[in-house]
């Protein structure tokens, strides 16, 4: 089975984890670091000759638009993470109709094709956010990416969501991050801190249980998890484990993800999905 490699393309100082300490208001002081750490995935993706989907986020498009231009042309898909990285918790409609006025239009000129897929910053889709399904639809967005169906995390997740694909709303296609079920319990099955925290052979079990319950598993890192040297944040001891845990194999243990099963990016699925969902429509 085939399961969906996503990045989200945002650098160190981007992260929600900061939003108490780096206000978007010093983020141009801060180094761009994105640069390079995405160039370490661009070289691991060509050498295994993987494609993925880049959630890209605006602030960082603007900043390094020949990078988002490379991966277009290195044949992976663009997708929208939103401009300023701000939770959806934090906006309104109003407001996200903003952030996605800016993000949009300059994603959709660097990929040089329609930007269909969308991933709402640290998995903000929840039962709150719902009001931000039809301004998504109302931006061209066609699949989305952003509800974690998992209720063990204090800032994210929906703890009943389906786990399978699902219609969101009239027009958008949600595609839920993997969890897989014991005897009743979740538990996330790899990427971000998860995979950084769990050793290689839980996160390859866990995707091969996705596997037997008939669902791709998706893979999601941010290229900040492939840089090591950067810069140190003053977080709370749980944070701060979660945050920087085993940055130093991050690289090296995804490569051997890549090697030991098969991947490719989540646009081209989320079509086969919503065509099969119109056939079985059709069909009753
Ligand atoms: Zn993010």
């Amino acid at each position: 089975m085939r399961n969906l490699l996503s990045i989200d393309l945002e650098d160190w100082f981007c992260v929600s984890n900061f939003d108490d300490l780096l206000g978007r208001e010093v983020w141009d002081a801060c180094e761009l670091r994105v640069v390079d750490s995405t160039k370490r995935l661009l070289d691991l993706f060509d050498r295994r000759g993987v494609q993925a989907t880049f959630f890209v986020l605006g602030w960082i498009a603007e900043r390094a638009p020949q990078l988002i231009r490379e991966v277009a042309a290195a044949g992976h898909e663009i997708a929208c993470h939103g401009y300023h990285h701000h939770r959806l918790g934090y906006l309104d409609p109003q407001r996200l109709d903003a952030d996605l006025g800016k993000a949009m239009p300059l994603l959709r000129e660097l990929a040089g094709a329609p930007i269909l897929g969308y991933r709402a910053p640290s998995f903000s889709l929840t039962q709150q956010t719902m009001w931000a399904v039809p301004v998504l639809e109302r931006h061209g967005l066609r699949w989305d990416s952003s509800v974690f169906p998992f209720g063990g995390h204090p800032e994210y997740g929906i703890a009943d969501a389906p786990l399978h694909p699902y219609k969101i709303g009239e027009h958008l296609l949600e595609l839920p991050m993997s969890v897989v079920e014991f005897g009743g319990r979740r538990l996330p099955c790899t990427g971000g801190g998860y995979f950084r925290l769990y050793p290689y052979e839980l996160s390859a079990a866990l995707i091969r249980r996705c596997h037997r319950a008939g669902r791709p598993a998706i893979f999601y890192a941010h290229p900040w998890e492939f840089d090591p040297e950067q810069p140190r944040m003053p977080l709370s001891a749980v944070k701060r484990f979660r945050h920087y845990n085993n940055l130093g194999k991050t690289l090296a243990r995804l490569e051997r993800l890549l090697t030991e099963f098969e991947w490719g990016p989540m646009g081209p699925w989320a079509t086969n999905v919503a065509k099969a969902r119109t056939r079985a429509e059709q069909a009753a």
